[in-house]
């Protein structure tokens, strides 16, 4: 007989639901979450911070893909169809396919980030020269926690003004991150205080908003345009460059071919670690297992 109730009040649930799309039913276990989509899974980290369960964060890229190459899904593209907006990273990282992509509204987190936290990127793999434009802007921001908190004030008024019932609780979760990113910060000056002086050889331009935050010192880039190889009279020079600096490791990607990094460590007698800039996988879900897992790796250098 309960069962029965039971499945008339789910049923009746579903009837509401259905019977008017878009509206939420505040309180009923049946409420609709919200959805949002990210074109990288560390953005969709950062969003499921400041939403909660409020919203469904969907990511585009599957962990271990590169963005620089991407090309989404038809299936994919659909997603955005339903979403109240689109976040993607910015330019020289996912613009060329995610900006491309059509959505109700479209999000490019780095220009969330107040103008005096924007880094421009590094190398000249964008067309930008001047490094002044928003093109030339390098989106790996999400490496330094204190830029992901500098920004939460406008992605928090900019999710606020999409979804207007969730202020509150947007509001309320912006402020409990914004002060784990702090404690996250104290943390990595001390984990990285040890290792300012050591030379960094990485795979592709990607953890500058880190290394400037802590003042760590980048000797050199193994592929300094993403997606493209880099030649073999490039690597000999660099496999110089990393002797005479007497670095004692150097750092590849998981999302990146692995081959010319081995070939490279091998070729310069120095150890070879993996770090993972995205994440999105089970066990670098979160925004903090994403940052504390690379720093952990980074801090590997020590001879
Ligand atoms: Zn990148």
């Amino acid at each position: 007989m309960l069962l029965v109730m039971r499945g008339k009040i789910i049923f009746l649930g579903l009837f509401l639901l259905l019977a008017c799309p878009g509206q939420t039913l505040a309180g009923s276990a049946a409420t609709q979450q919200v959805q949002f989509v990210a074109s990288i899974p560390p953005l969709a980290a950062i969003l499921r911070e400041v939403t909660g369960d409020r919203a469904q964060v969907t990511t585009l890229l599957p962990p271990g893909a590169s963005p620089h190459t991407f090309q989404p899904k038809p299936s994919q593209a659909k997603l955005l169809e339903k979403a109240l907006a689109f976040f993607l990273a910015g330019p020289n990282l996912d613009k060329e396919w995610a900006g491309r992509l059509q959505a109700r509204r479209q999000i490019e987190m780095v220009l969330l980030l107040p103008e005096e936290f924007r880094l421009s990127a590094q190398d000249d793999h964008h067309h930008d020269k001047s490094g002044h434009g928003e093109s030339g802007l390098d989106s790996h921001f999400w490496t330094d926690p204190l830029a992901v908190r500098a920004m939460l004030p406008e992605l928090i008024r900019q999710l606020a003004e999409l979804d207007p019932a969730g202020r509150e609780l947007y509001h309320a979760n912006g402020l409990r991150f914004s002060a784990e990113l702090t404690a996250l910060d104290q943390e990595l000056t001390r984990l990285f205080q040890p290792v300012k002086t050591q030379p960094f050889f990485l795979f592709h331009p990607s953890f500058q908003y880190l290394f400037k935050r802590y003042q760590l010192r980048l000797a050199g880039l193994i592929e300094p345009f993403p997606g493209r190889e880099p030649s073999p009279k490039f690597l000999r020079e660099l496999t110089d460059r990393i002797k005479s600096t007497g670095a004692t490791a150097v750092f590849s990607e998981v999302e990146l071919p692995p081959r010319p990094a081995e070939v490279l460590a091998e070729a310069a007698g120095v150890r070879l670690f993996q770090l993972d800039p995205l994440g999105g996988t089970p066990s670098l879900y979160r925004y903090d297992e994403l940052i504390r897992h690379n720093a952990e790796v980074l801090v590997k250098v020590t001879p």
